[in-house]
């Protein structure tokens, strides 16, 4: 099997769906650059623990924390929802907790996307019981259309429609996470 691609590929075939390039490397990593010096300012005088949500979040929470300039802490925290498949399971469950103690300190949550909202609803419940002096929300991406829940995200990345994206961190049963632009579900299949 030829499991070799081009480091930057304008398309991706996964058997018959295509997805092709949507959000490009460098208005990715401009875009980190500037939600990080929002964050720079908001917490000049503060001491933030980010918490990055996996899977997904991973790289874009590396690139955004290499931005930030404040004094600061990182953890992680797991959810799982989607399984293997493009659809929520529509359940969202903890499947690893945070290793630091968040009682007192301010918080900001680090997503890769927001889709129905389900999951940064749970997070904002979890995270009550853990006693933050302040919770913020970071998403890279939202999809504002597709919202079923009433949540607060203060600070967005990019809106995108409705339809599935990869790489930058996000997957598609569990691959394509690596590839540094973000690709979208093109309408014309493979
Ligand atoms: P929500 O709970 O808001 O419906 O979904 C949030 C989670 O679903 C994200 O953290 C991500 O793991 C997954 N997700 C939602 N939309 C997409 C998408 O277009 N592509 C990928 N790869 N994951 C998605």
């Amino acid at each position: 099997m030829d499991n070799i691609r081009k480091e930057n590929p304008k398309e991706i075939i996964v058997g018959e769906e295509k997805f092709v390039v949507y959000i490009d490397e460098d208005k990715l990593q401009n875009r980190v650059k500037e939600l990080a010096e929002q964050i720079n300012n908001d917490y000049k005088d503060k001491f933030p623990v980010f918490i990055g949500i996996l899977n997904g979040s991973f790289i874009f929470m590396s690139d955004l924390i290499k931005s930030v300039t404040v004094d600061c802490e990182v953890d992680f925290l797991r959810l799982s929802s989607y399984g293997d498949a493009k659809i929520s399971s529509g359940k969202v469950r903890m499947v690893k907790d945070l290793n630091c103690d968040v009682n007192g300190r301010d918080v900001i949550v680090v997503e890769d996307i927001v889709d129905t909202g389900l999951s940064i609803q749970y997070l904002g419940k979890l995270m009550e019981n853990y006693k933050p002096k302040s919770v913020k929300v970071i998403s890279l991406l939202l999809k504002p259309d597709s919202l079923k829940h009433e949540v607060k995200i203060d600070y967005i990345g990019f809106e995108i429609p409705s339809k599935f994206v990869i790489g930058y961190g996000l997957d598609y049963a569990q691959k394509y996470r690596n590839l540094r632009s973000i690709y979208i579900l093109s309408e014309n299949g493979a």
